[in-house]
């Protein structure tokens, strides 16, 4: 299982660069102390910076994957007697309806297919009966990017509390706070931001920490995240090394540009990946007509079963692309262009489609 010397296109964990390994082999340090404060609170500013959240804004760290992240955000935002908004377009949407389900929040399944929903206004019947959206920016399970300048203003033109799962979107795709108006982000460590798995960032505007009554939770309770996180701490053993490694990263970023370079790193990775497959009348279509910077669905146009190509990539090639799960993964696989990759690094699995 140690994928050394393959080529990585999964979409989680991501292709993750040398500077970034090489710190997850040191000894993680003692955490209670000024120096561990001053990486906490440079991390929340850098990741505050990026996202464009308004003045005020705070960041909860949590150790955990990206789902207890979204349940995390569902348990102290909704109650039985809010009624939320799931834009379902895949299995990520499907899950926040199923922790809504978990939780007791009313809710509507609003199933989405093939949208990108810049017409959302004209879409949700009854929109009074609302007062909460929940939505993953990128549905990641096809490679759907919504458009969240729309659904941000349908939020702000009817109240709706907006929650965006950006987990797989984070420093590969167009996410800002204000412009979108969104309440909270979540995000991973293990998606764009190309660190092991381990870590969850929300990312909370004043409205939303001012909403934040709920109080019978525990390890999951926000206030006591963001008490503690005025001295640049958290309330339990956060993922010290994952912190050390997202500040690392998180410099390199401002560094090489700021958050607006990588995006704009990721839409050419794209854009060329993309180019090539048509170049070299490699045969698959894309799948869907809304796809990220992040990654690129593809699907087999020749009869070829998407998990048998997937198979002899990782076999023959050692080239690792992200098979799909369900009905719909004998018909696509995915290619993440998040994390350490460029134009060379995707030639790698070019040059290998090209050969079988
Ligand atoms: C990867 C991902 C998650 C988190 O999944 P985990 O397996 O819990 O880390 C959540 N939402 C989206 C959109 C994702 O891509």
């Amino acid at each position: 299982m140690i994928y050394e010397d393959y080529s990585i296109f999964t979409v989680g964990p991501v292709k993750m660069s040398e500077d970034i390994l090489e710190l997850g082999g040191k000894q993680p340090p003692y955490f209670r102390n000024d120096k561990f404060s001053k990486i906490l609170l440079r991390c929340e500013e850098l990741l505050l910076k990026m996202s464009n959240a308004p003045q005020g804004s705070r960041v909860v760290f949590l150790t955990a994957s990206g789902t207890a992240g979204m349940e995390s955000v569902v348990m102290n935002f909704l109650t039985k007697n809010d009624n939320a908004i799931v834009i379902n377009g895949g299995t990520f949407g499907q899950r926040f309806v199923n922790l809504c389900t978990s939780h007791d929040v009313p809710h509507l399944n609003f199933k989405v297919e093939n949208t990108n929903l810049s017409d959302i206004n004209n879409r949700v019947e009854q929109v009074e009966k609302y007062n909460a959206l929940l939505v993953n920016g990128h549905e990641t399970s096809i490679g759907t990017l919504y458009d969240l300048e729309a659904i941000g203003q349908f939020c702000k033109d009817n109240n709706l509390f907006n929650i965006v799962d950006a987990i797989s979107m984070f420093v590969t795709d167009e996410l800002d706070m204000q412009k979108h108006h969104i309440d909270a982000v979540i995000t991973s460590s293990h998606k764009g931001l190309g660190l092991p798995p381990g870590l969850s960032m929300i990312i909370l505007s004043p409205e939303a920490i001012e909403r934040l009554h709920i109080v019978n939770i525990h390890y999951f309770n926000f206030k006591n995240y963001l008490k503690e996180g005025e001295r640049g701490q958290t309330p339990y053993t956060p993922a010290v090394s994952i912190v050390l490694q997202l500040l690392q990263r998180l410099e390199n970023i401002e560094k090489n540009g700021g958050v607006c370079s990588s995006i704009q790193n990721a839409k050419e990775v794209a854009e060329y990946f993309r180019a090539k497959i048509r170049e070299l009348n490699l045969p698959f279509n894309f799948y869907g007509n809304y796809l990220p910077n992040a990654m690129t669905t593809l699907s087999p146009t020749n009869g070829k079963n998407a998990k048998d190509i997937a198979k002899v990539l990782e076999e023959e090639n050692k080239v690792i692309v992200n098979p799909n799960g369900g009905e719909i993964g004998d018909k696509v696989f995915r290619v993440s262009h998040m994390g350490a990759v460029n134009k060379t690094y995707m030639d790698t699995l070019l040059n290998a489609l090209t050969k079988i």
